[in-house]
């Protein structure tokens, strides 16, 4: 039997959960796709600190070197400017796979769901490393089941404008899936619910970045339709450590990974306009096509098997985001900070 570079190390990752903290273990190395982006750099910083080495590849579509400068210079960690959509040849352990043009504005343009995936998968497969996928909610389209379990199969529309975004990431689960059956390759899928934090892409259209932003600039808050539509909003600390438990844990998944705290829009804006500021206005704006119109993660299965539940709820959360947003767009401190 063949022995992965993989499997030389499993022995060095499960022994670490046995042995007391401050004992020193053998760093994998890790290839984090994306990593310059908003969920990639905090993902970065947890493996750093685990003592890993980290490679970061990105062609910093919507990632920022910023999030990721206060590394450079350690010899553990290295960034490759690179677009997943052209092979790819490394020796790692595990590829966390990130890339992906994550917004509305972003993600009509582009194929890095499909062929980005299956390069990384291709390169797992060479390589005997773990390979974990990023999927999202948006699988789930505009869903009819409410909360949404990882059994629910979805609804959506395979020809909107949506659809290069969840369809993609629905065919990105299915090469995850052939290449596990396929091919042998230790797969882990996760499905992520709206995160928002420090260093998200301050004007990629998302709601969170949006309200924090104008409430910031002192415009009003675009709510798009009637406002009443839902969605649950995870920190992303959470989701970082639900991602770091989900790779290193035996189960393939899918998993859920969210907060199952649920708001409508417009009460959004009123926990922003309570952060920031009271006297932010509303405006109404028509919405997208295909707009879900409620999102709420069923999170029994990422409790039961991998012992993970969200600590950080949505008024504990946003402050936090807003202190980086008010650094970066006002510009008194250095950028990337958390
Ligand atoms: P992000 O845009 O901040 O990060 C994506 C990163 O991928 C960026 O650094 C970008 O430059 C890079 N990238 C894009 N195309 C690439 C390519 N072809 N080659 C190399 N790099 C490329 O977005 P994020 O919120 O950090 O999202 C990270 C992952 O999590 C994505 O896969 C996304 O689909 C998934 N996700 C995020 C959310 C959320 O709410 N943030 C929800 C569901 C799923
Ligand atoms: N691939 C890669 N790095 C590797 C191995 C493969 O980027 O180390 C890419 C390869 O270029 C191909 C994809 O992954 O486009 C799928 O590879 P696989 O070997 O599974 O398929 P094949 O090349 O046999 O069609
Ligand atoms: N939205 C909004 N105002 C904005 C941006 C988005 O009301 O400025 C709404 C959008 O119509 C959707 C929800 O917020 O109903 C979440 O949108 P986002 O793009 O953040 O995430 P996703 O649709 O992918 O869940």
């Amino acid at each position: 039997s063949k022995t992965t570079p993989y499997q030389h190390h499993t022995a060095a990752v499960h022994s670490f959960g046995k042995v007391p903290l401050g004992l020193k273990r053998k760093g994998l190395r890790i290839v984090v796709t994306g990593g310059a982006g908003f969920v990639g750099s905090h993902l970065v910083d947890r493996l750093i600190e685990r003592g890993d080495s980290v490679i970061v590849v990105d062609n910093f579509f919507t990632g920022r070197k910023e999030n990721v400068m206060h590394h450079f210079g350690n010899p553990r960690f290295e960034l490759i400017r690179h677009d997943v959509v052209e092979p790819l040849l490394l020796e790692v352990d595990q590829i966390y796979h990130l890339a992906c043009p994550a917004s509305p504005v972003h993600y009509k343009f582009n194929p890095t769901n499909v062929v980005g995936t299956l390069n990384m998968l291709g390169l797992a497969k060479r390589i005997g490393a773990r390979f974990l996928l990023t999927s999202t909610s948006e699988v789930y389209g505009d869903p009819l089941q409410h909360p949404q379990k990882e059994t629910y199969w979805g609804n959506v529309n395979p020809i909107g404008v949506r659809s290069c975004y969840d369809e993609g990431k629905r065919t990105a689960e299915t090469l995850t899936m052939d290449y596990h059956r396929g091919a042998e390759v230790e797969v882990r899928i996760a499905r992520i619910f709206n995160t928002y934090g420090p260093r998200m892409c301050l004007d990629d259209g998302r709601v969170v970045s949006n309200f924090v932003a104008q409430a910031l600039r002192k415009e009003p808050l675009t709510v798009y339709g009637d406002g009443k539509q839902t969605r649950s909003f995870q920190y992303v600390s959470d989701l970082v450590e639900g991602l770091m438990r989900l790779m290193e844990g035996e189960h393939v998944g899918p998993f859920n990974l969210g907060n199952p705290g649920e708001f409508t829009m417009l009460e959004l804006a009123k926990v922003v306009q309570e952060t920031i500021d009271p006297e932010a206005k509303i405006e109404y704006r028509p919405n997208t096509e295909d707009d879900p119109h409620k999102r709420k993660p069923d999170i029994t299965k990422a409790k039961e098997q991998l012992g993970w539940e969200p600590k950080v709820d949505l008024h504990t959360g946003l402050p936090l985001m807003v202190s980086d947003f008010r650094q970066r767009i006002f510009g008194d401190h250095k950028e990337g900070g958390t």
